[in-house]
């Protein structure tokens, strides 16, 4: 079987690594369940920050007030057009995405420089003729590059050191651009209401391997997937998962 969508991601890689059968429901049948306000949230931050950044690019970036008004309109805006599931209720959602905001603006984007924002590159993987594709949130004047998290809880260093986000980032970036020396990191703004907003930096630096073990880690999903490998890998997290209702369909006699 091809890739679904002619390439492979991050998101992609994550979803077969934590269970094929839900790589499947999500990208072979394209089953778009309802949205939880966690994950749309965090798509509200990103799509205010994107605006300051492109603003700030372009000479003229947005105030606080008027950054605040870009995230509460979109969220409005959004909130009418897509189907979510608001484990907690709107208006405390807005409210933290609204916290989440002016904590960046106060503390994070007054010493950024950007240079790209939400940049998407993609390359082809020599050896496997696989397309890897990815957006970068922020690249600044000096090559860094940065993601943002907006999050409840706090992440461990173990769980900003695993991740293979910001090597793929990176190897998306120094195959596009030819390789630089840059800072890698994570921004993570968590919060479990808007009165108490926090915030981690973790810098990373890839284990020399890194790229070869993220290339062997792709040769290996897209094998899977090209096979038809889509078991149901139960674990904890399936209480959690948007797709358990139709696996327990599809299990029963
Ligand atoms: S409920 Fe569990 S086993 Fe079923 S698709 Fe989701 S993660 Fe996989």
């Amino acid at each position: 079987m091809p890739l679904p969508r002619g390439y492979i991601s991050h998101s992609q890689i994550r979803t077969y690594k934590e269970c094929p059968q839900k790589y499947y429901y999500a990208y072979v049948e394209g089953i778009k369940p309802p949205i939880n306000e966690k994950v749309f949230l965090g798509e509200m931050f990103h799509a205010a920050i994107e605006k300051y950044f492109t603003l700030k690019i372009n000479g003229t970036p947005l105030d606080d007030d008027s950054a605040a008004a870009v995230f509460s309109t979109a969220f409005d805006a959004a909130c009418q057009e897509r189907e979510i599931k608001w484990q907690t209720p709107r208006r405390e959602t807005k409210e933290r995405g609204q916290a989440f905001l002016q904590y960046f603006m106060r503390h994070i984007a007054p010493a950024v420089k950007p240079l790209m924002v939400e940049k998407e590159l993609s390359v082809e993987i020599p050896g496997i003729d696989v397309v890897l594709k990815g957006v970068i949130d922020l690249v600044e004047e000096d090559f860094s590059i940065t993601d943002f998290k907006t999050t409840t809880s706090k992440w461990s260093p173990s769980k900003a050191r695993n991740s293979s986000q910001m090597v793929i980032y990176k190897y998306l970036f120094d195959r596009s651009f030819g390789p630089v020396q840059a800072c890698l990191k994570y921004e993570v703004l968590y919060a479990k209401n808007a009165a108490n907003v926090r915030h981690q930096t973790f810098s990373i630096v890839p284990a020399p391997d890194a790229v070869e073990k993220l290339l062997q880690l792709i040769g290996h999903v897209v094998e899977n997937i090209n096979g038809g490998v889509f078991y149901a890998n139960e674990n904890p997290f399936c209480r959690y998962c948007e797709f358990s209702g139709l696996c327990r369909k599809t299990k029963s006699p």
